[in-house]
């Protein structure tokens, strides 16, 4: 009851375990005022093309600045977005803004794709590819410069759904991604039926992939699968020189990670792009 009277009513579904503490109660009351406050804001991070060297893709990532707590991580109020169906509000404006956003890079010479997070609930909202395609259309931007990543999870909440609204993007031109790939419960015979062009490792496997035999016969076994499909294959959380060395060598296509860039405003990546050069390992 508590719970109802601070989010302003949004029940919560009822299989999501654990009554939320109060100060995830305040969180969640806060998150109502968030967007028409501007509190949310995307940062960038940067994907490098392993074997050209240059700079291909960023990734849209939400942050939350909150007026008394800081910067909050998506990982601290994503999961409530998801609960309350609050994601239903903030996915289109994270949609809205990569397209905005990917028309004034556009207009300046900054020819990248930028890839947004979807939820599982994303993927029931039958609008969704309808109102992606009449936003690239408003802003003029090419539905290849736009890639959505989900996650295996995300897929599985509702697979048959899932494959209807993502064979709908897909035909748009759109970009699909299958996100921390390889720590979730998809098939690999659900997989091979999705319109993907990319699959990005999850980072667990990537770290330390030089010097962790189980690690590397992961990932390598998974840029052979990936290739053999005519998908690409990412890398995240790449954090040293050895593990880029290793997945330079090893014929990875693209890497991301904080030994690359760490996400960043969107008014600092094309100063960013423009004074970067890729480490020796890398060109
Ligand atoms: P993700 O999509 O797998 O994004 C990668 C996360 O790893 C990001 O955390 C990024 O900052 C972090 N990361 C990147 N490189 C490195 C590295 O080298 N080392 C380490 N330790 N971490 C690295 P972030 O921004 O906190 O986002 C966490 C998760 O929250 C994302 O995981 C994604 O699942 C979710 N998320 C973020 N933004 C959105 C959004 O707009 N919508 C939805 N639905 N989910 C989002
Ligand atoms: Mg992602
Ligand atoms: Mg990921
Ligand atoms: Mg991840």
């Amino acid at each position: 009851q508590e719970a109802k009277r601070r989010h302003g009513g949004i029940a919560f579904a009822a299989d999501i375990g654990a009554e939320p503490a109060p100060e995830q109660l305040s969180l969640i009351g806060d998150m109502r005022d968030a967007m028409a406050r501007a509190e949310f804001t995307l940062f960038y991070q940067p994907k490098l093309d392993f074997r050209s060297g240059r700079i291909v893709a960023a990734e849209a990532l939400l942050r939350w600045q909150h007026p008394t707590r800081g910067m909050i991580p998506p990982v601290r109020f994503i999961p409530f977005a998801e609960q309350t169906g609050f994601i239903r509000e903030i996915t289109p404006w994270v949609i809205e803004t990569v397209v905005r956003q990917l028309a004034q890079w556009q207009a300046i010479g900054i020819e990248i794709v930028v890839s947004a997070n979807l939820s599982a609930l994303d993927l029931l909202d039958p609008k969704l590819s309808q109102r992606v395609r009449c936003l690239l259309v408003r802003h003029g931007v090419p539905a290849h410069r736009l890639c959505l990543e989900i996650t295996e999870s995300a897929l599985m909440a509702d697979p048959s759904m899932a494959m209807e609204h993502l064979a709908e993007l897909s035909a748009l031109g759109v970009k699909l991604s299958v996100d921390d790939y390889g720590v979730g419960q998809a098939s690999l015979a659900y997989l091979k039926t999705l319109p993907v062009n990319e699959l990005k490792l999850d980072r667990s496997f990537v770290t330390a992939v030089d010097a962790t035999p189980k690690n590397a016969a992961i990932v390598q076994s998974t840029i052979m699968l990936g290739h053999a499909l005519g998908l690409s294959v990412v890398a995240e959380g790449v954090e040293t020189p050895a593990e880029m060395d290793w997945l330079l060598k090893h014929g990875c296509d693209i890497g991301q990670g904080y030994r690359i860039a760490r996400p960043m405003p969107a008014q600092q990546l094309p100063g960013w792009i423009e004074s970067y050069t890729a480490p020796a390992t890398a060109v």
